[in-house]
This record gives C-alpha cells, sequence and structure tokens, in this order.
C-alpha cells in the first residue's frame, strides 16, 4: 500500500490556529465556474482512514463531461486541484487542502462483445467485480477486498497475489485501452504501454494526466472458478488482515 499526504499549500504560520491559516489561502476568494461547487467541504469522510481537514472547494462528478469540464477550469484558474477516487490510498493531514478537490463518482459501465467492458474512472473496481462474475467474464476476481475506483487502480496498477501465491498479478495484464485528458489539455485514447506500468507505479505518478475511462479486455471462464478465486483471496486477506 503507497500514501501520499495530501498537504496544504500554504507554508505553516507562526500561529497553527485552523481559522487563522484559512484566511491567509489565496484561493477563497477566487471563483470557479463548476456547476454543484462547495466550499470548505470536510474531507475526513471521503478517505478509508477517516481524518483530514477541509478543502477550499469540492465538488462531486458524476460524469465524464462534468469531470473534464472541472478539471479545464481550475486548470486555467490556475488553482491546485486534487482528484479523488476512493481515498484508499491517501492521507489528508488535519490543515486540509487548499484549492480544489474533485470526487469522481463517474461510474458507467458497459460490456461490448469480445469480452471487453469499458468502466468510467469512477467505478468501483467491487462493483465491477461483481458484474463480471455475473457474467462469466474472468479478470478482476484477482482484486477482491480491494477498495479503489478505475482511476486509483491506473495511477498505482493495483495488485495482488496470483492464486497460488507465487506471482502478482496486475491491472495492467486487462487494460486494452484508455481515455485520458492529458496535461496539456487533449483528449485522447491511449494503449497500455503508455502507462509504463510498474510494482506500484505508473506514468500518472509523473504527468498530471486523468484517466476518464479505460477498456478492459477479459476473458471467459466458468463463475464456479471466479467465485472460487474470490472466495480464497477473501480467507487469504482475512487471515492476514488485509482488510
Ligand atoms: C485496507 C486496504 C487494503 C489494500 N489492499 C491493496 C492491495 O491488496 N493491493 C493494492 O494494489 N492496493 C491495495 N490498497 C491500496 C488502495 O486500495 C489502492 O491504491 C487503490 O487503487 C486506491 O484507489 P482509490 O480510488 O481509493 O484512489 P485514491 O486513494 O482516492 O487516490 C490515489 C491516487 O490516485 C489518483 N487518481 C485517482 N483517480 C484518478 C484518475 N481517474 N486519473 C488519474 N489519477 C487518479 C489520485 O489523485 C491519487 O493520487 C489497499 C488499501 C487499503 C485501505
Amino acid at each position: 500500500m503507497m500514501f501520499f499526504i495530501v498537504y496544504r499549500c500554504q507554508p505553516a504560520t507562526r500561529n497553527e490556529n485552523f481559522t487563522d491559516c484559512r484566511m491567509l489561502t489565496p484561493y477563497c476568494t477566487m471563483s470557479l465556474n463548476i456547476p454543484n461547487l462547495e466550499r470548505n467541504k470536510p474531507l475526513a469522510p471521503f478517505t478509508t482512514y477517516k481524518i483530514g481537514g477541509l478543502s477550499d472547494f469540492f465538488v462531486e462528478v458524476h460524469t465524464i463531461d462534468a469531470l473534464i469540464q472541472a478539471l479545464l477550469e481550475v486548470r486555467h484558474k490556475a488553482m491546485p486541484f486534487f482528484l479523488l477516487g476512493c481515498g484508499a490510498n491517501i492521507l489528508i493531514t488535519d490543515k486540509g487542502f487548499r484549492g480544489l478537490v474533485i470526487h469522481n463518482v463517474a461510474n458507467k459501465v458497459t460490456f461490448s462483445e469480445g469480452e471487453r467492458v469499458v468502466a468510467e474512472s469512477g467505478a468501483i473496481v467491487a462493483d465491477l467485480l461483481d458484474q463480471c462474475c455475473s457474467r462469466g467474464l474472468s479478470g478482476f476476481e484477482h482484486f477482491v477486498g480491494i477498495p479503489s475506483t478505475v482511476g486509483g487502480a491506473m495511477w498505482q496498477n493495483l495488485h495482488f497475489l496470483s492464486p497460488d501465491r507465487k506471482r502478482t498479478i496486475f491491472i495492467e495484464s486487462i487494460v486494452q485501452t484508455s481515455r485520458i485528458l492529458t496535461e496539456e489539455g487533449q483528449c485522447c485514447t491511449v494503449g497500455v504501454d503508455y502507462f509504463q506500468f510498474d510494482y506500484d507505479k505508473s506514468i500518472l505518478q509523473k504527468r498530471k494526466d486523468i484517466v476518464l475511462d479505460v477498456t478492459f479486455r477479459l476473458s471467459a471462464k466458468q463463475k464456479a472458478e471466479i467465485q472460487a478465486i474470490m472466495n480464497a483471496n477473501m480467507a487469504w486477506r482475512n487471515a492476514k488482515q488485509l482488510h
């Protein structure tokens, strides 16, 4: 597991009283042309560890268009932003985040021929797994029990041990293509090689590209076989207290 602390952008001041720190932030007085924008949003409920202060601005996006609109606006205004999935791999300080937090809940999932599924980046991996299992599509079962959105999974190349526990299975093994918004602001489709995946690594940690959706290539398998892998992985995770 990797943790990334969302630091506040302001340097520490003599008086660490939270109200005083907030008065110093340069972003409070700015405006953003983003629908359903909230201010001073507590971030703790949005992370696994339930800690963290306020975000100057916060928006929950339910569609990829809304995600793109928010990203283009915040980049246009040169305001710091943070894209939040399930919040399973981040820690937020009590001082919160100075700028905009975008909570990505765009989660449309489309199954197509050739055992392919296109999932928006806010889709929850556990939900995808359930849908795939009921269709007899194999690939996601290795990641059972791991809290993650599709976007978060791409960011760190989600992984777990193979059923024989002798190797690691990475999400990259089922990624075919992905639609991204590049840090230069272009929407384009890239292949799996673009991400330079490695253990706990992807290009998303080097470039400010944003994953919009991902096309996964799965394989047909008996539901019972998929379920057996899920059961074995959950038993292993529970035994190791990985929850
Ligand atoms: C109990 C527990 C067990 C875990 N077990 C495992 C495990 O077995 N294997 C494993 O690999 N990990 C594991 N993790 C780590 C965690 O589940 C993964 O890192 C997961 O992929 C995080 O996804 P998220 O949606 O919560 O991302 P977040 O924590 O919300 O964000 C993580 C990073 O991804 C970036 N990001 C999110 N969406 C996008 C996007 N659309 N485009 C670009 N960047 C994006 C965020 O900006 C942030 O930098 C575990 C975590 C917990 C709490």
